[in-house]
């Protein structure tokens, strides 16, 4: 049986066909323009395939209420040209199999839980670290939803002294996002993140900013697991800095055996490494046909 997987991210989809153990069989890498030319070929490359079932983690924001008429209609994302626009109308419009849409984060969150470092736990955080920044969670299977969905990259931060960065968040900020992404830390900086030493002073502002969010993170979901992945996360000499800041900032008061270990398979970078993303939308595909034979 085959099965489609979309990782619909804002710089590019990649699109793959699935056979049942995971394998990937067909792959490809679509640019992310306007919504005619990426939609188009995205269709274009499954039609040659008999799949059963689809599944998208997208960028967002997006509807992902399967009860919604809007279902999966992309909402108000600053790429203007994609707001409004349903992927999953235009997918089976052509295509007409069953879809699971959830968010990028979302998805690999559940990557994680079926079938990488979450595997045997009964929750996932799954935090991204990139252009944007964005947290997914799943609980027993079930990734969160709510109202909408969660929004964990634009949670607040208390600075730390000495740090007068303004952030880019355009709407908030100086909030997580505004902070730690890709573009906050080329702005401070004046240059790139892959490109800064290991010892330049940025990664204790970011370690430490990430710390902090973990807790959050942690206070709130109380995840069994938490795993970052995107860009900034291949910096690999930042984790241990990380999971100091986590321990300063807990500073004790949520007890439990794994939070008083080195931490190093608490808050570590996902099993799926880059993958993460499109095999999360290859769970979706197998929960949507799986949904479809109930
Ligand atoms: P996206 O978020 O667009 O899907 P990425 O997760 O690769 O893509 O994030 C891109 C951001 O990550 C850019 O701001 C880039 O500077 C930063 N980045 C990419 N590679 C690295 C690296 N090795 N170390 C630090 N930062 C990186
Ligand atoms: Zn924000």
């Amino acid at each position: 049986m085959l099965y489609g997987a979309i990782e619909a991210g804002g710089t590019k989809f990649v699109c793959a066909v699935l056979d049942e153990k995971a394998n990937i069989l067909e792959k490809t890498i679509i640019d992310t323009l306007n919504p005619d030319y990426t939609m188009g070929k995205t269709v274009e490359f499954f039609r040659n395939y008999d799949i059963v079932s689809l599944g998208i983690g997208t960028f967002g924001p997006v509807n992902i209420d399967p009860e919604s008429p809007e279902y999966g209609t992309i909402l108000n994302t600053p790429k203007l040209n994609w707001r409004n626009f349903n992927l999953i109308k235009y997918i089976k419009s052509d295509i007409n199999v069953p879809i699971i849409i959830d968010t990028d984060v979302n998805a690999a969150a559940l990557s994680e839980y079926k079938m990488g470092a979450g595997k045997g736990k009964k929750s996932v955080l799954y935090i991204t670290i990139g252009t944007g920044v964005g947290a997914g969670f799943v609980s027993e299977g079930k990734t969160l939803k709510g109202l909408t969905h969660p929004e964990m990259g634009h949670i607040l931060i208390r600075k730390m002294e000495g740090d007068d960065f303004e952030g880019v968040c355009p709407s908030h900020g100086n909030c997580f996002e505004g902070l730690v992404s890709g573009p906050a830390i080329e702005k401070r900086c004046g240059k790139k993140a892959q490109f800064l030493p290991e010892n330049h002073e940025v990664w204790g502002y970011i370690a430490d900013y990430i710390g902090q969010a973990l807790m959050t993170y942690t206070l709130v979901l109380s995840p069994e697991i938490i795993l970052i992945g995107g860009g900034v996360s291949q910096q690999e000499h930042i984790f241990p800095m990380i999971r100091e800041a986590f321990k300063k900032h807990m500073n004790g008061y949520v007890q439990h055996r794994v939070l008083d270990g080195d931490l190093s398979q608490y808050i570590r970078y996902p099993e799926n490494g880059q993958m993460a993303g499109l095999y999360g939308a290859y769970q979706l595909a197998l929960q949507a046909h799986e949904d479809s034979n109930k």
